[in-house]
């Protein structure tokens, strides 16, 4: 794994050198096979939410909780930590971030169960589903979180709740796969503090990347108090305006941006709104609405986009 974190790091430098030209089509790609687009058929749902949530405000989020039944799958390639099979300490510290990270919000992460799992085609994302449906724990409403030695070049990917049938294949795919380097005490330089869950699980709770779109122009992430943002966030630069026309400067230090975990620090209060409401309609009160197909993988931070300086 050295490698790839040596190499993350490196191309991130190698990035930084780019400026931002090939912005436009920064969230188009396909390296992988799947997109970091969400489906039209979701946009849909959230520019909906936006807009009863401006003509009503706060729908459900006042003065409620969310208790979410956590399920942690370990991974990995053998037993040697440096192919995914983390510490029990660093499963522990993963999830006091999660909680600190959204106790602000009246969110909180119980850990109901954890597994490892010792498989080298499962460790490096090679049988999704045949993993998923081995491993995956507790209904649509419980989070499943499968720490991995390799992910396709990536930090993490989550899924979008939707209107899933209990037992299908949609289901079972439902939950989030994070990079083992990227735990609490991992050595993802830059990106081991364990914030990359709670990026994903943002995701997972139906929240969008802040420059979703990559326009300064447009719906943008459908969130009303997130600045419009024309493309990713990278490190941590303080007053960063990707979009000076419009008001107010790039949301840096959101979770729903890509920059460093020691930049990350908050949630808006209208994305917090937007959490709950997915939650109460997706994850709660069952399929209520008809969409044509699975949200589509979110990619996050891929090396291959790095290295093309894509996303700068
Ligand atoms: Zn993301």
């Amino acid at each position: 794994m050295r490698w790839i974190v040596s190499t993350l790091v490196g191309l991130a430098a190698l990035a930084s050198a780019f400026p931002a030209h090939t912005v436009q089509r920064a969230t188009h790609q396909h390296d992988f096979g799947c997109s970091t687009e969400p489906s039209d058929a979701f946009l849909a749902v959230a520019k909906e939410m936006s807009r009863q949530e401006r003509g009503f405000g706060r729908l459900s989020a006042a003065n409620a909780t969310i208790k979410v039944q956590t399920y942690f799958h370990v991974v990995a390639a053998s037993e040697a930590l440096e192919d995914g099979y983390v510490t029990d300490t660093m499963l522990a510290d993963q999830l006091t971030v999660m909680n600190s990270n959204y106790a602000p919000y009246g969110i909180s992460f119980s850990l109901a169960g954890t597994d490892k799992t010792v498989d080298a085609s499962w460790a490096v994302d090679g049988a999704e589903l045949a993993m998923k449906k081995k491993l995956r724990k507790g209904d649509y409403k419980a989070l499943n979180v499968y720490f991995q030695k390799e992910i396709g070049g990536n930090l993490g990917y989550c899924y979008f709740p939707d209107s899933v049938s209990t037992g299908s294949d949609d289901f079972y795919y439902d939950g989030c796969s994070i990079l083992f380097t990227s735990l609490p005490g991992g050595s993802a330089t830059n990106y081991n503090e364990g914030k990359t869950v709670t990026h994903e699980v943002g995701h997972w709770f139906g929240l969008f990347h802040t420059f979703q779109g990559n326009s300064c122009s447009g719906d943008g992430d459908s969130i009303a108090d997130t600045p419009q943002q024309l493309n990713a966030t990278r490190g941590c630069p303080v007053g960063r305006d990707s979009c000076p026309g419009v008001a107010g400067p790039d949301p840096i230090h959101n979770y729903m941006d890509y920059s460093y975990d020691a930049c990350y620090e908050e949630f808006t209060p209208n994305q917090v709104t937007r959490a709950y409401n997915m939650f109460n309609k997706f994850r709660v009160n069952g399929p209520v609405a008809s969409m044509a197909r699975r949200a589509p993988i979110d990619l996050d931070v891929s090396l291959a986009e790095i290295e093309a300086g894509k996303l700068d």
